[in-house]
């Protein structure tokens, strides 16, 4: 057994056949592995949706949260215990949707945290309703018609508001994807990295084949320090590019709490405080 298949659990995943979570699944165990991250210190927090189920099939301390609420999740246990590792594993209907407050509260508060969305288009637990990154015009049970919203842009977004490392990875190119995956949670910082995610059963429009006639990976010579032309790559439409858009340096927000500076919340003494004199003054 290879060291990524030491994280698969008993439970084998029951994604469709050829579901784009299998290929998710498997960079983020050989990311895991060859960045030999110590599992006692990684967490692992989920949205709801298909992807959340991967709970279930990695071997590592893992959370499902609410839907569109992961971020504020992972955000808590960083703070309470700022030497884990926290990792969010998120759908663009969970995190772009409802949850998309939260995906801009932890761009601009630069949470330590990397934040992995599974975009497919579709609400694909729910039987495929359109989802915020659904083209206008997309048909789905939801709008039979087609949608009328134009399509929430990740990378654009996250751009605008602060994140401090941005990239996007496919499902169908598992090398690439691991080297984005490590390169995210590698960094100090908040890091997005947007997954193209086909789902086969219920989006028959952004397939495997039509991401592979669009994607292209971001020249050698690309450099992610300028967001200008960060934001013009993002804006492309006829061709979708891959890889690293944006990179900072910036202090963190937990680099900004004194309270934590020496030693982790919850190493801390709980201390209780005395409320004589308060109850006196208030009998
Ligand atoms: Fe994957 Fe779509 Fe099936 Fe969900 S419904 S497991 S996203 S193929």
């Amino acid at each position: 057994m290879s060291p990524a298949e030491e994280l698969n659990t008993a439970v084998f995943p029951n994604w469709c056949p050829g579901c784009g979570d299998f290929g998710i699944w498997a960079a983020l165990k050989n990311a895991i592995v060859q960045l030999k991250l110590p599992l006692d210190k990684t967490l692992i927090v989920y949205g709801i949706g298909c992807h959340g189920h991967m709970v279930n099939f990695l071997n590592v301390h893992g959370f499902e949260g609410l839907h569109g609420r992961p971020l504020p999740v992972a955000i808590g246990a960083k703070i309470a215990n700022h030497e884990l590792k926290v990792i969010v594993i998120a759908g663009d209907g969970d995190t772009l949707g409802e949850g998309v407050g939260h995906l801009i509260s932890a761009c601009r508060g630069n949470h330590d945290i990397t934040c992995l969305i599974h975009d497919n288009q579709v609400y694909g637990l729910t039987t495929g309703q359109a989802s915020p990154t659904a083209s206008r015009g997309h048909k789905s049970k939801s709008t039979p018609e087609g949608t009328l919203d134009e399509a929430l842009d990740p990378i654009a977004l996250t751009l605008s508001v602060g994140a401090s490392f941005i990239a996007r990875g496919f499902a169908g190119d598992i090398s690439h994807l691991t080297e984005m995956v490590k390169a995210a949670i590698g960094h100090k910082g908040f890091a997005f990295l947007d997954v193209y995610q086909p789902c086969v059963t219920f989006n028959k429009v952004n397939t495997y084949d039509w991401f592979r006639q669009r994607i292209y990976k971001l020249e050698e010579t690309y450099k992610p320090d300028d967001k200008k032309a960060a934001f013009a790559r993002a804006l492309e439409r006829d061709r979708l590019p891959l890889g690293i858009f944006y990179r900072e340096k910036r202090s963190t927000f937990e680099d900004g709490l004194p309270q934590i500076a020496k030693t982790p919340l919850v190493t801390q003494p709980v201390k209780t405080p005395d409320l004589t004199g308060l109850l006196q003054e208030l009998t």
